[in-house]
C-alpha cells in the first residue's frame, strides 16, 4: 500500500494521535530524500524497535552554508515513495519550509560538545545547530519514541543523541551500521554527483580508513596512522578536509591507548564533498 503523505505538522499530528489510541508505538526515521539502500536500512530497524514507521523527507536549509549545495541537492519525491511503500511505511511526513520555519520564530538550538568536536563543525560552523533545531523540531512534533540515524554521519550522531539528552525529549536515538556499496564506498544521496571515474576513485576513502585502522590495531600511534591516511587520499588526488581517530563517544582526541577509537574522514573529490568513518 502506498504511504500517507502529510505535509503539516497538524495532520502529522492526527496521523500518529490515531496509533497511540491503538496503543502502537512510531518511530521516526529523519531523511533528507533522494532515498537509496541505507536510508532503507534505517527504516528495516524502525521496525525492529516500533509498531509503526514515519519516515520525514526535508531538505533542511538551515544546515547548508551559502556556498553550499542547497539547490542542486538531488530530489525525487515519487521515487522515495515508491521505495517507501515497498517496505510497509505508513506515513511521509514531506513538510514545506514554511511550515517547519515560521517565519516569527525566535527560537533555534545552539550546541558545543560534539557540535564542537574540530571534525565537520570546523568546515561546516552553521551545520549542527541547523540540523539539532529541526531534529528537535521533528522529535517533538512526531512524538516517536524512537529514532533511527546512521553510523554514516557519526559526529551528527552523537549531536543528536546529545541534544535528545540535555533537552529531555522522550526518545531512544539509535545509531545504524553504515550501509555500503559492493566496493565498500558508503552509500550517500550525494555519490550521485560522482563522475563515473571519480565513483571508482571514491573508494579510496574507506580503504584508507581501514588500513588506517589495522594499524592501529597493530600497535601503531593513531596519529601517525590517520597522517599516513590522509597524505595518501591527497596522492590521490583528493583535497582532505580532515582523516582524524577520536574517541568513540565524546569524540575528544584521544589521550590514553585503550579509549575506544573511532577514525572519521571528509575529503573533497572534484566538486563533490565526502565523509565516511570506522570503528577500530
Ligand atoms: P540524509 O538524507 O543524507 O540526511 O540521511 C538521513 C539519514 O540516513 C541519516 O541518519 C544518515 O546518517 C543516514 N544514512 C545516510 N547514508 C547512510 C548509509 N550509507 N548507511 C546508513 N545510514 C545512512
Amino acid at each position: 500500500m502506498k504511504p500517507k503523505i502529510v505535509r503539516t505538522v497538524e495532520s502529522l499530528r492526527r496521523e500518529v494521535a490515531r496509533w497511540k489510541a491503538d496503543n502502537l508505538s512510531h518511530a521516526i526515521v529523519p531523511t533528507m530524500g533522494a532515498l537509496h539502500d541505507g536510508h532503507i536500512q534505517l527504516v528495516r530497524e524502525g521496525f525492529q524497535q516500533a509498531d509503526r514507521v514515519v519516515v520525514s523527507i526535508f531538505v533542511n536549509p538551515t544546515q547548508f552554508g551559502l556556498k553550499e549545495d542547497l539547490s542542486r541537492y538531488p530530489r525525487d519525491e515519487e521515487g522515495d515513495v515508491e521505495k517507501l511503500a515497498a517496505e510497509g511505511v505508513p506515513l511521509i511526513f514531506a513538510p514545506t519550509v514554511e511550515e517547519m520555519y515560521n517565519l516569527n520564530a525566535a527560537t533555534s538550538i545552539h550546541m558545543e560538545g560534539p557540535a564542537k568536536a574540530g571534525l565537520e563543525d570546523k568546515f561546516r560552523p552553521h551545520f549542527f545547530d541547523g540540523v539539532a533545531t529541526v531534529v528537535a523540531k521533528l522529535f517533538i512534533q512526531s512524538q516517536a519514541t524512537a529514532a533511527m540515524f546512521g553510523d554514516k554521519d557519526y559526529q551528527q550522531l552523537m549531536v543528536v543523541k546529545r541534544m535528545a539528552k540535555d533537552l529531555s525529549i522522550p526518545i531512544t536515538v539509535f545509531g545504524v551500521p553504515t550501509h555500503r556499496e559492493d566496493d565498500g564506498m558508503a552509500m550517500s544521496s550525494r555519490n550521485r554527483y560522482l563522475t563515473k571515474s571519480e565513483r571508482s576513485q571514491a573508494t579510496a576513502i574507506y580503504k584508507s580508513l581501514t588500513q588506517a585502522a589495522d594499524k592501529i590495531r597493530n600497535g601503531k600511534n593513531p596519529q601517525s596512522a590517520t597522517r599516513a591516511a590522509s597524505r595518501s587520499l591527497t596522492t590521490l588526488g583528493f583535497k582532505v578536509d580532515y582523516v582524524a581517530a577520536r574517541n568513540a563517544e565524546t569524540l575528544a582526541v584521544p589521550t590514553n591507548t585503550t579509549e575506544p577509537l573511532r577514525l572519521l574522514a571528509a575529503a573533497w573529490l572534484g566538486k563533490t564533498r565526502l565523509i565516511d568513518n570506522i570503528s577500530v
